[in-house]
């Protein structure tokens, strides 16, 4: 079985289009989303139907797709994030708002290999930044390959004999990694949308069960169009300069 992953789609439809091409050259068979499918960008209702298009296998909630449920949802966002909620709900179409409210919450186990969440197996709105939340995770995760989101920088831990480390996903145009038996892997494919590791190319991953093996791609795609529609909705310019930038 191949996956194609995607997290923290957040509104980019020119993002995502870049990534589901890209994809489709490669080959895959099922869709896995690890969250926050909306937020940010302008384009919340294109990108729930290309996502709800895609038929995903497993598809969890993300901490911006909960604003679906109320505004007081974003109570804890900053003042930027907050403005783009509110914009959002303004958006949302009755049916695509209903089908955020039946987002389920993470974690979810796809098969024997493989389990998703947003923030962390523990917690969905836990930000995994450090090795040291990282190997709390890897404890806690349910099978030998967790995936995650919710950082927007992709990177891969991993538990061998009780230590954890990191293998950087982002650096090269593409990172491939084979599972090795007797570890665990917490790998972030990276945001699709918004990327915050420096680099701003739009991040997927490919997960492929039988070859144990997880490639992490990056793509240039159409950033100023994706930012001429932030401010052409009158959403924060900072929403939009921050693409270009990849912070
Ligand atoms: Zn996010």
């Amino acid at each position: 079985m191949r996956y194609l992953v995607l997290t923290d789609i957040h509104a980019n439809l020119e993002a995502l289009q870049t990534c589901l091409a890209d994809a489709v050259a490669r080959g895959y068979d099922n869709t896995l989303v690890l969250g926050d499918i909306v937020g940010y960008g302008a384009d919340p209702n294109a990108v729930i139907e290309r996502v709800r298009g895609l038929a995903p296998t497993a598809i969890i909630r993300g901490n911006h797709d909960k604003v679906a449920l109320g505004i007081e949802q974003a109570e804890c966002f900053n003042a930027v994030a907050r403005n783009a909620a509110e914009w959002m709900l303004e958006a949302l179409t009755p049916d695509n708002r209903q089908w955020l409210v039946d987002l389920v919450k993470g974690p979810r186990e796809v098969d024997d290999l493989v389990q998703i969440c947003h923030g962390s197996p523990t917690d969905e709105d836990e930000y995994l930044f450090d090795q040291f939340a990282a190997a709390q995770a890897l404890q806690a995760t349910a099978r030998p390959l967790c995936l995650f989101g919710h950082t927007h920088c992709a990177i891969t831990y991993r538990m061998r004999n009780g230590a954890c480390d990191t293998i950087p996903g982002s650096a090269n145009t593409e990172a491939v990694l084979t599972l090795q038996p007797n570890v665990k892997y917490l790998v972030n494919p990276g945001s699709v949308g918004q990327p915050r590791d420096g680099d701003p190319r739009a991040g997927y991953g490919i997960v492929d069960t039988e070859a144990r093996r997880v490639w992490l791609f990056r793509l240039e795609y159409d950033i100023e169009g994706a930012q001429r529609k932030i401010l052409a909705a009158g959403l924060p310019e900072a929403l939009a300069r921050r693409l270009a930038a990849g912070r």
